[in-house]
């Protein structure tokens, strides 16, 4: 039994999880979504992540990034040693790729606000 908070959205479901021979049971979502992040929790569990990468530009030293999609949890900490690496050389737009296929998951590193 595992104990859970889903972090779908703002309601903040307190969950149970449950491994059985029928499978994974859930109790205490409010709605569908619960169960989904519950079992994905048990199973794959996922995160988005957002942080900061240096840039050139004195006046913008540092510019706002993100993943675009969400990555397996237990790569969190070395997609943010290759954000934490990362270097902006050249002006941007909100949503350009600062770091393409990072470590192969399929996923981009883009930036979330200008870098100008
Ligand atoms: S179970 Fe549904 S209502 Fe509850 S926090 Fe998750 S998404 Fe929101």
């Amino acid at each position: 039994m595992r104990k859970l908070t889903c972090i779908i959205c703002p309601n903040g479901c307190a969950l149970l999880a449950e491994q059985t021979d029928d499978g994974i049971l859930v109790s205490g979502n409010r709605c569908p979504r619960g169960e989904e992040f519950a079992v994905s929790e048990l199973t794959h569990p996922m995160r988005t992540i957002a942080g900061t990468v240096r840039t050139i530009f004195p006046e913008m030293p540092v510019a706002p990034v993100r993943v675009s999609a969400e990555i397996p949890k237990e790569r969190i900490f070395d997609v943010m040693r290759q954000i934490n690496a990362a270097v902006i050389e050249t002006h941007m737009s909100r949503g350009d790729v600062v770091i393409a296929d990072v470590l192969g998951l399929g996923v981009d590193v883009i930036v979330t606000g200008d870098v100008k």
